[in-house]
């Protein structure tokens, strides 16, 4: 039986860069959550104390990919007069939120998109004294690609100089011109008190040793002014978005505080306007009237169809299979992480996008092809983890003990199959080789590596083909350095790591065509393959496309794989250093063979050299990753830190100002950033930051293409 219905729930992230805030936030809200949700059960005081003393000795399950909570607006609940009074209120306003961990570091894409992609809206937080940072803004963007809706809180009020207004301008500028303070804050740093909430125009503050219960508050007599004149600002922004609105301010008409949050809610939604809100989550304010907000302006599975519709493929025709957010459809789930639990075990979570998953059944991983058994089902609480028989649409859980799922498969109704579109992960674009340090860990390595390579699929696994060496790839340095100390944390696998190397690839630039012409006719049994193809570059991307466009039987039909196979191992290996060549389209288009001495083999080999051949012909580079670099660094360094990136390859693409920091924005090839972070403490004496992510493959100058040719032949 589902408990709360669709438009009562909210399935959201807590978005932040490191430091901003995220970890005391989520603390808090699973400490209100569960204040408020036990009211009534239990004696207010000795609910709290009780739930503070299992949090002592546990640690609050922030951590778990998706935790559950229950939240009813306070500002209803806190006029209630009694107990019975607020059961009433949380029996018709009652919501149930399921937060989303997002991580704080980019080097993680993997963790931020697929959390992104499952849920429905989110909370950025901002760091009230540093404003937007780099990472903020790269986090925003992927945002802005799954077509998110958000708002923003504006933490850290408390702070040594903290500003809302610098903040909030910093979000205008660098994120969204969309962006309205729906409060403004009363007092900051040590005078920090509460917050306006420019819509109801009411001031609150809060009282209680954790701050839990909201109070009413005079608005400060010199804040009244301030506060008119942004409330008018903020409804003439609002009602912009809203036809009959508009009509109503233009004619002077009095606009209700229904219409307001009505209005502001479909524009937030649809992604027009981004509420902002303030507090501090450290001196337990503003937490609360944030999680009004999330039921206020956030989407419930219902409102994002227009945005994120449950698209997916048949299986066997391919044919496009939309679903809508309802019990009443067949299953269709998404498994967007696994991990490991130390007294379950393998916890494989979901969001079901529509139906019921029921324990007991048989669920298809149309990803995989297989199927398997739901044993046990666990909702994640802040303090427990809840065994349940089913889950229903727009819920967020863990199966446990899936064997064969991965992160991004598809799980559904056997009757009634669908395929999701995967989640988008890049490349790799660096690489290290890695050796186990004795007999034993080389066993425990392969598993360990396996594990991983199922919770991360950034995280890549392969041997050198000549040396046969095992090496791994990811998404930075630091990603890998990561891995390599969970190896040994949890898994108890030392292992040795070489230098590590970019991640090149290769490419064409030009048309070109290519014949491979594979003939033996000495002794025993002759062989025939014979491929005249075509190649051509395509968008940066698209990985490779083969067409066959061989009329009148020039190659017969069963030869034709073989020579697609024979170009997919060339492409392997590219003509320029020998790195994977991408993003080409192959056309075959003749050939000829021998009634006699033809064979897959003879028209493999023959595909392969006439990719080479064409591959050749049609303007090849080489290609290497960039990345995006920022660097905070105190003004008087400024010089050398630009000095040094530009001795990189580096180009600075800004230079602004933040308080007395400079910040740079640049695009520098990996290549050449290896061990930038000790290189940056040593030329500013510690005392700049930065931090790096991937952004884009670009063509290696022709001298370096010569110096990394050579480097490979040694
Ligand atoms: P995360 O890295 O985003 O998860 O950030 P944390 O929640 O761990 O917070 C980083 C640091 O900022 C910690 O030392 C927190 O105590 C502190 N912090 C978090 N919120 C506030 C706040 O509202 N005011 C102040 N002064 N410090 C805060």
């Amino acid at each position: 039986m589902r408990q709360y219905p669709l438009e009562k729930y909210r399935d959201i992230g807590i978005i932040a860069h490191i430091d901003a805030g995220k970890t005391t936030v989520s603390e808090r809200i699973l400490f209100y959550t569960g204040i408020s949700h036990k009211i009534g059960e239990v004696h207010e005081g000795a609910a709290v104390m009780d739930w503070m003393e299992q949090e002592r000795e546990r640690g609050i399950t922030i951590t778990a990919a998706a935790t559950n909570c229950f939240w009813t607006p306070i500002r209803l609940t806190h006029k209630a007069k009694n107990d019975a009074e607020k059961q009433a209120i949380r029996k018709t306003h009652e919501h149930r939120i399921n937060i989303i961990d997002t991580p704080g570091h980019v080097d993680f894409t993997v963790e931020v998109e697929r959390s992104l992609r499952v849920l429905d809206g989110g909370v950025v937080v901002f760091d009230g004294v540093a404003g937007v940072e780099p990472q903020s803004e790269t986090v925003w963007h992927q945002a802005d690609k799954y077509n998110v809706p958000r708002m923003g809180f504006v933490n850290k009020l408390d702070r040594m100089g903290a500003s809302f207004d610098r903040s909030f301008e910093s979000i205008k500028e660098r994120l969204t011109p969309n962006a309205v303070a729906i409060q403004m804050p009363i007092g900051l740093e040590a005078n920090f008190e509460g917050v306006i909430d420019l819509i109801e125009m009411i001031a609150y503050s809060s009282e209680g040793e954790h701050g839990e219960k909201l109070i009413e508050i005079e608005i400060p007599a010199n804040l009244k002014d301030e506060a008119e004149k942004r409330r008018a600002e903020l409804v003439e922004k609002i009602s912009e978005q809203d036809e009959a609105l508009t009509e109503k301010y233009l004619n002077g008409e009095e606009i209700t505080i229904d219409e307001i949050r009505a209005a502001l809610r479909k524009a937030t939604i649809a992604n027009k306007l981004v509420p902002v809100l303030c507090g501090s989550a450290l001196k337990n304010k503003g937490v609360q009237l944030m999680l009004d907000a999330v039921l206020d302006y956030l989407p419930s599975p219902l409102d994002v169809v227009d945005l994120k519709p449950i698209k997916g493929h048949d299986l066997t025709t391919g044919a496009e299979i939309i679903r809508t957010a309802s019990d009443d459809e067949p299953l269709t789930a998404l498994a967007f992480k696994i991990a490991t639990d130390p007294f379950v075990g393998n916890l494989t979570y979901f969001r079901i996008y529509s139906g019921i998953l029921k324990k007991g059944s048989y669920i298809l991983n149309s990803s995989k092809g297989n199927q398997e058994r739901v044993s046990r089902i666990v909702r994640m609480h802040a303090n427990k983890r809840e065994e349940v028989d089913e889950m229903h649409a727009g819920d967020l859980g863990a199966i446990v003990g899936l064997k064969n799922t991965s992160t991004g498969d598809t799980l559904c109704d056997p009757e009634k199959p669908i395929l999701l579109e995967k989640i988008t992960f890049p490349e790799p674009v660096i690489s290290v080789k890695i050796e186990p340090k004795t007999k034993a860990d080389q066993e425990k390595m392969g598993i360990a590596m396996h594990r991983l390579a199922e919770e991360d699929p950034t995280f890549r696994i392969s041997s050198d083909q000549e040396t046969g060496e095992t090496i791994i790839s990811g998404m930075g340095e630091l990603h890998l350095e990561i891995l390599i100390d969970r190896l040994k944390r949890e898994f108890g696998v030392v292992a040795n790591t070489g230098r590590p190397q970019v991640a090149y690839r290769e490419t064409i630039k030009g048309e070109g065509e290519g014949e491979g012409k594979f003939i033996r006719q000495s002794g025993g049994k002759g062989q025939y393959g014979h491929a005249k193809i075509k190649v051509k570059p395509m968008e940066k991307g698209k990985g490779f496309v083969f067409v066959n466009q061989i009329k009148g039987g020039a190659v017969p039909q069963e030869f034709i794989s073989p020579i697609e196979k024979g170009i997919k191992e060339a492409l392997d290996k590219g003509v320029v250093a020998g790195f994977p060549m991408t993003d080409i389209e192959v056309t075959l288009y003749d050939g000829s063979y021998h009634e006699v001495d033809s064979s897959e083999m003879a028209f493999k080999i023959a595909g392969s050299m006439a990719l080479q051949d064409g591959a050749k012909k049609a303007k090849p580079i080489l290609m290497e990753p960039i990345m995006k670099v920022q660097v905070i660094t105190p003004v008087n360094f400024m010089g050398d830190v630009t000095g040094d990136l530009n001795s990189k390859r580096g180009r600075i693409d800004a230079m602004n100002d933040r308080g007395t920091s400079k910040v740079i924005d640049a695009k520098v090839p990996l290549s050449e950033m290896f061990g930038y972070a000790t290189k940056l403490r040593s030329i500013t004496q510690g005392r700049a930051s930065s931090t790096m992510e991937f952004d884009h493959y670009e063509e290696v100058p022709n001298n370096i293409t010569q110096q990394i040719i050579e480097g490979r032949k040694k």
